[in-house]
C-alpha cells in the first residue's frame, strides 16, 4: 500500500516537473530584433529652446495657490517667435487661460485625427533640496551632452520635441494625412483644468480621435538588466488617484496634564495601522502581457516561474514585491504624504490632519479603497474623507489597438535591439481626461532612464531629445497610413 502512495506521489511529481520543463523550453526564443534608423541630427537651435524653456519658470503651486501667469503668457511669446511656420500654419484656441490646442488640418479632414499631448506647467524645487542641485534648478543648463532643469524631462522635452518635429516637417512642405491636434496643458501637476476643458471642447465638437499620446512610460535599461537590451515601457493603462483627508478631533489642552490619548496619539496610530498592509495584489492582464514579453529573454529560473504562473504565481507576486516600483505594478498603493498639526509646543492640539494620496489599480474602486482604509485603521475616531470627487476614467487602449501598434513602430526605428511591452503607468497624467473620446490612447515617451522627475537634478540626455523629435516625426509622418 505505502509503496503504491509512493509510486502515486513519484509519478505526480515526474508529470508536474515534465510540464513545467516543456513550458519553459516552449518558452524559450530570442525576442523579435527589428531595425532602427540612425536618429537624425538635430536642428540647432533645438537644445537652445530646450534651454530657454526649462528657463521660463512655469511652476504650478497646487491647494490653489496662484501661478505666476506673466512667465506662462512668456512661454507662449518663446514658441511663437522660435517656431514661426507652426504659428503661421496650424490654428490655435486658448482654454483654461493658459493651455492650447493646435490644429494642423490634415489631407483627409473626415478621418479620425491624431492627438499629441504635454505639458508646460513643472512642479517646484522644494526649499530643502535646491543647495543638493549640482546646477541651477532654473538655468537649463548643458553639462556632458546632458540638459539640466526642473521640466527638462517632466514634461518640457516631449513639448519641445513636438514643437521642433512639426516646424521641421512644415520646412519639408509636409500636411499630414489626418488631421493632427497638439494638446499642450498648463496645470497637469496640479488640478488638470486645461485639459478638462479641451476634453469638453471635443466633446462638444465630436471629434474622436484614433490616436491621443501623452507621456506616460519610458525606456528603461535599468530594470530589466537580464535581458541585456532596452526595454520600452508603452502604458495602455494608468493607476487612478485620490487623496483622502484623515481628522482627528479630540479635546487638548496644556502639554504640562496630558491626557492618556491625544489627537496626534491617534492618528499616528491610525497611520502606522494603515501602512502595515498593503491591499491584495492583482494581476492586470497588462503586466501578464509584459511578463509574457519579456520572459523568453529571462535566465531560466526566471522563465520557469513566467512560463508557469499556475504554480509560481506567488513567488512572481514576492519577487515584484520586493521592489517598490514592480510593487506598485500589482497593488493600489496608499501612502500618507501631510501630516498638520499643533500650534505651540506647550499646547496639545485638539485637530490632527493627514493627506493619504492613493494610487488605485485599473478595476478597483475609490470605495473600495475608503472600505479598507477604515478597516485597517479601525477607529471610527479617525475620520476619513474623500479630498476630490473620483476622477471617471475610461480605459486607455489595448495592446492590440491601432495606436499601441503605431507607438510600438514608431520606437523600433528610433531605439536600436528594444523591446517594447504594455505597460501600466503608476502616475497619472492630463490625457485620462481625453482618453473615453479616442479608440486608444497610449501614455509614452521614448527617453531612456530620464533621471530627476519630481526631484534633484531632472534631466534629459541631448541623445534622448534627438530620439524624441524623430519619434513625433515618425509618428506624424505615419498617421493615417
Ligand atoms: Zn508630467
Amino acid at each position: 500500500m505505502i509503496r503504491k502512495i509512493l509510486l502515486s506521489i513519484l509519478l505526480i511529481v515526474l508529470v508536474v516537473t515534465g510540464i513545467v520543463i516543456f513550458n519553459t523550453l516552449r518558452f524559450s526564443k530570442e525576442i523579435t530584433r527589428k531595425p532602427a534608423s540612425d536618429l537624425p541630427n538635430l536642428p540647432d537651435s533645438a537644445i537652445s529652446h530646450m534651454q530657454q524653456a526649462i528657463r521660463i519658470k512655469t511652476i504650478g503651486l497646487g491647494n490653489g495657490e496662484p501661478v505666476d501667469t506673466a512667465q506662462y503668457l512668456a512661454f507662449w511669446q518663446f514658441v511663437e517667435k522660435n517656431y514661426p511656420l507652426l504659428h503661421q500654419s496650424l490654428t490655435h484656441q486658448t482654454f483654461n487661460g493658459l493651455s492650447r490646442l493646435y490644429k494642423w488640418e490634415g489631407k483627409h479632414p473626415e478621418q479620425k485625427p491624431y492627438v499629441l499631448m504635454a505639458h508646460y506647467d513643472v512642479v517646484p524645487v522644494e526649499a530643502s533640496t535646491e543647495n543638493l542641485w549640482t546646477v541651477p534648478a532654473y538655468g537649463g543648463v548643458l553639462k556632458n551632452d546632458t540638459i539640466y532643469g526642473r521640466g527638462a524631462a517632466d514634461d518640457k522635452v516631449s513639448l519641445i520635441s513636438i514643437l521642433e518635429a512639426v516646424e521641421k516637417l512644415l520646412s519639408q512642405q509636409f500636411q499630414p494625412e489626418r488631421t493632427i491636434y497638439l494638446s499642450f496643458g498648463n496645470d497637469e501637476e496640479t488640478i488638470g483644468k486645461g485639459a478638462q476643458a479641451i476634453a469638453k471642447y471635443m466633446e462638444d465638437n465630436k471629434i474622436h480621435p484614433e490616436v491621443i499620446l501623452d507621456e506616460g512610460g519610458e525606456i528603461t535599461t535599468e530594470n530589466f538588466t537580464e535581458l541585456k537590451r532596452p526595454v520600452a515601457l508603452i502604458a495602455v493603462a494608468e493607476k487612478g488617484y485620490m487623496s483622502f483627508n484623515l481628522t482627528v478631533e479630540l479635546h487638548g489642552g496644556h502639554s504640562s496634564t496630558p491626557a492618556p490619548e491625544t489627537a496626534i496619539d491617534i492618528l499616528a496610530k491610525g497611520l502606522v495601522h494603515l501602512r502595515e498592509k498593503q491591499m491584495p495584489y492583482q494581476f492586470q492582464p497588462v503586466i501578464k502581457e509584459l511578463l509574457n514579453r519579456v520572459g523568453p529573454g529571462m535566465p531560466f529560473s526566471e522563465r520557469m516561474a513566467i512560463a508557469n504562473p499556475w504554480l509560481f504565481e506567488k513567488s512572481l507576486v514576492s519577487g515584484l514585491e520586493k521592489d517598490h516600483s514592480s510593487n506598485a505594478l500589482i497593488h493600489t498603493t496608499i501612502v500618507p504624504t501631510i501630516v498638520q498639526t499643533g500650534i505651540k509646543d506647550n499646547v496639545i492640539p485638539s485637530l490632527a490632519t493627514a493627506v493619504v494620496n492613493t494610487r488605485i489599480l485599473p478595476g478597483t474602486t475609490v470605495e473600495e479603497v475608503e472600505a479598507f482604509m477604515n478597516k485597517q485603521i479601525n477607529d471610527p475616531r479617525v475620520k476619513i474623507t474623500k479630498n476630490s470627487p473620483p476622477d471617471r476614467v475610461g480605459p486607455a487602449a489595448s495592446y492590440e489597438s491601432v495606436a499601441y501598434k503605431k507607438v510600438e513602430d514608431a520606437t523600433y526605428k528610433v531605439m536600436k535591439d528594444v523591446i517594447p511591452v504594455p505597460f501600466l503607468s503608476v502616475g497619472a497624467t492630463d490625457s485620462k481626461y481625453l482618453q473615453h473620446l479616442a479608440d486608444g490612447t497610449i501614455k509614452f515617451t521614448p527617453s531612456v532612464d530620464a533621471k530627476g522627475f519630481h526631484g534633484i537634478d531632472e534631466r534629459i540626455g541631448v541623445s534622448d531629445l534627438k530620439r524624441l523629435i524623430f519619434f513625433y516625426q515618425i509618428i506624424i509622418q505615419d498617421a493615417g497610413k
